[in-house]
This record gives structure tokens, sequence and C-alpha cells, in this order.
């Protein structure tokens, strides 16, 4: 593979957006490659597929592991050991293992929230008014870095739909004081620009060579 579609779409952004390679499913090797472009944000969402790769690349001190999957409970501690980001927190009470956890390895990792925007049955997050109505308690929490919201849409949305989905994630962060929001994917990234993503989340799209 070569970075040519990575490079393509690092020169269209604004410079307030940030790229994270999704890595899942693809080699160390061509981590290296995108990160040889000047790519240094990675993201993974599976705990064992990951740590493989970080053993692998554990010389790339650059290197920034996001964690974007699933939670599980009992991987919580192996996440905070070996993730500086963590964007796809969906419940309160795994942010306040995630609290807990942080504290006792004293770390501090970046945390984003997801939210559920839409009913999208295969999606997790905060529901916006839960969210809301937890944020005294959410903020009192310590060890984390609270910087965003993240979301992901329902796919076979229209461009008009991403697009107001985006919108709400980005007025709900801002109603909070959140600068990030971790939305955009391969599929709906000029959307989520638009809407004022600072996380474009891209894996195919960068790792997949145009032919
Ligand atoms: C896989 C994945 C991505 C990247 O998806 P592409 O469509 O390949 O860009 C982004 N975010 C999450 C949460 C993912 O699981």
């Amino acid at each position: 593979m070569n970075p040519s579609n990575y490079l393509k779409i690092k020169n269209k952004i604004p410079s307030n957006v940030n790229i994270l390679a999704v890595s899942k499913g693809f080699k160390s090797q061509e981590i290296k490659t995108i990160q040889n472009a000047g790519q240094n944000d990675f993201g993974e969402s599976k705990f064992q597929e990951a740590f493989e790769k970080q053993l692998n690349l554990k010389e790339f001190k650059q290197i920034n592991w996001h964690f974007i999957g699933r939670i599980q409970s009992n991987k919580i501690r192996k996440i905070v050991q070996n993730f500086k980001y963590i964007h796809s927190v969906d419940s309160f009470e795994k942010l306040q293992k995630i609290s807990n956890i942080s504290l006792e390895e004293k770390k501090n990792p970046y945390i984003m929230l997801q939210v559920k925007l839409s009913d999208d049955p295969t999606k997790g997050g905060f529901r916006p008014e839960l969210l809301v109505s937890k944020w005294r308690e959410i903020k009192e929490l310590k060890n984390i870095l609270l910087t965003g919201l993240m979301t992901i849409n329902p796919k076979g949305l229209s461009s008009m739909e991403n697009l107001e989905l985006f919108k709400k994630c980005r007025s709900l962060a801002d109603s909070l004081q959140l600068p990030d929001c971790s939305m955009g994917m391969s599929g709906d990234w000029e959307e989520a620009v638009e809407a004022g993503s600072t996380w474009i989340r891209l894996g195919s799209l960068i790792f997949r060579d145009s032919s």
C-alpha cells in the first residue's frame, strides 16, 4: 500500500481537524507506512489485536494510541494502561470504572463520551438527556481528561441526514463546553467536517489503496 489517499485527505481538511487513522484489521507494517507519511494518531477497536501491534511498534514512541471499540469492563485496566485516548465510553458505570482504575494506575486518559443520537439498535452510547442530567457527577470524576463527544451514524443515511446528526453532536458538545467531536468515518467524513468534527476516524479510506 501507499499513503497517497492519506496525503490527499490531509491536504483537504482544515487544520483544526485531526485524522485518526483506524488501523483495525490492518498490519503493523501498514501502520508504519502511514506513520512515515506524518500520521501519529492510530485507532484500534479490539484490545488484543491492538496490543500485539503496540508491542511490534513499541520503538515508535510518537504514536498515540486511541481506543475506539466497545469497552468490555474486564478490559478497562488494560485499555487504561495502553491507550492515551478512549473515544468510546458509552455508559456512566464504565466512565466511573475508568476513573477509578486511572487513579490506581496513575494515568490520565483523554476521554470522549459516545452519544446515541439516533435509534440505531446496533449502536450504544449516552442519550443526550442522560448526559446532561449526569453532567455534574461526570465532571467530578478524577484522573480523566474529558475532551469531547463521539458518535457513529447509522449506515445508509443521506448526506443531509448525516449532516443533521453530526450537527446535533457538535451543538451538544458546545453546550457542555467540550472542544472535541470524534465523528465521521470513510463514508461520511465530509459531512462531519462541515458540522465541526475535530477527529475524523478513517480506516478503509486510508489503508485501502484506490485503484
Ligand atoms: C472501523 C471504525 C472506523 C473506521 O471505519 P471506516 O469506514 O473503515 O473508515 C471508525 N470508527 C469506528 C468506531 C470503527 O469501529
